[in-house]
């Protein structure tokens, strides 16, 4: 579906949204879950396209719901899997991969109570070995539809990236803003440290100047772009987590249902 000239929101993919940027050498901003592949490549070819035309899978995070099918993809069209340097380590063979987890991490009792669900499903989605091919920093530009621009936006994960393509001016925020479509909001995060590394990300994207937004998951957004942002990063992000947590329980089931089925998951945690 063509939601801004040349920007479609490929249908039918489960995990997070796929937006295929259409140009004589086109790019998909996140994949979803693995297993999306094939449902990705039918959509370039019902565009009367070469799958082969697929230069880039551009990955906001590491997160398995927006990377799972970049391997794939990679192996179908031939395409380079783009990631923030940040999201990737070498591994033994000085191959360069995506991370599949945060090292040494441990949530408090309560949120892994809360996230059940969610990694239950986290085990069956497993963390494949994907290489990343052009691992970027911020400022970097791929010339894709007058340029789709990397803002490095750290604070979901150390590698957040939120791209902004120039020409429509169109900016990916990934996990970094949730759209509940009656509001937008923050992902649902433990560590006040990096909740405050992603609130000093958010404020760094005030002064951008987009006229649609696109999510990693929810609908994209066409009004009011830049102010409901900013309004966004007006209100405080203090309130204690467990609270976010209760008061979005729905939407978080919601979120899991979401990765097995073509999604229409259209809210997240406040
Ligand atoms: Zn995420
Ligand atoms: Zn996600």
């Amino acid at each position: 579906m063509e939601i801004a000239p040349g920007v479609h929101r490929v249908p039918g993919v489960t995990g997070s949204n796929a937006v295929l940027l259409v140009d004589r050498r086109m790019a998909l901003v996140d994949c979803g879950v693995s297993g999306n592949g094939e449902a990705i490549v039918r959509y370039i070819r019902s565009l009367g396209r070469d799958p082969k035309d697929l230069a880039w899978v551009v990955l906001t995070h590491f997160h398995f719901d927006h990377s799972g099918s970049a391997a794939e993809l990679h192996h179908l069209t031939g395409a380079q899997v783009v990631a923030h340097v940040a999201e990737t380590e070498l591994d033994h063979h000085g191959k360069r991969l995506l991370i599949k987890g945060n090292e040494g991490e441990q949530p408090p009792g309560w949120y892994r109570w809360a996230m059940r669900r969610a990694r239950r499903h986290e085990r069956d989605a497993h963390y494949h070995d994907t290489e990343v091919h052009q691992p970027v920093e911020d400022g970097q530009v791929l010339p894709c539809l007058g340029g789709l621009r990397v803002i490095h936006t750290p604070g979901h994960t150390p590698g957040s990236i939120c791209p902004l393509l120039q020409q429509p001016r169109v900016l990916f925020l990934g996990d970094s803003v949730l759209n509940n479509v009656d509001r937008l909001s923050r992902p649902l995060m433990w560590d006040r440290a990096k909740r405050r590394r992603l609130d000093a990300s958010l404020r760094s994207l005030r002064e951008l100047d987009a006229e649609m937004a696109c999510f990693g998951h929810g609908p994209p957004l066409t009004e009011e772009v830049m102010r409901r942002v900013q309004a966004l990063t007006d209100r405080p992000y203090d309130v204690p987590t467990w609270r976010i947590v209760l008061r979005n329980w729905r939407t978080l089931r919601r979120f899991q249902a979401s990765t097995r089925r073509p999604g229409h998951w259209e809210g997240g945690p406040r």
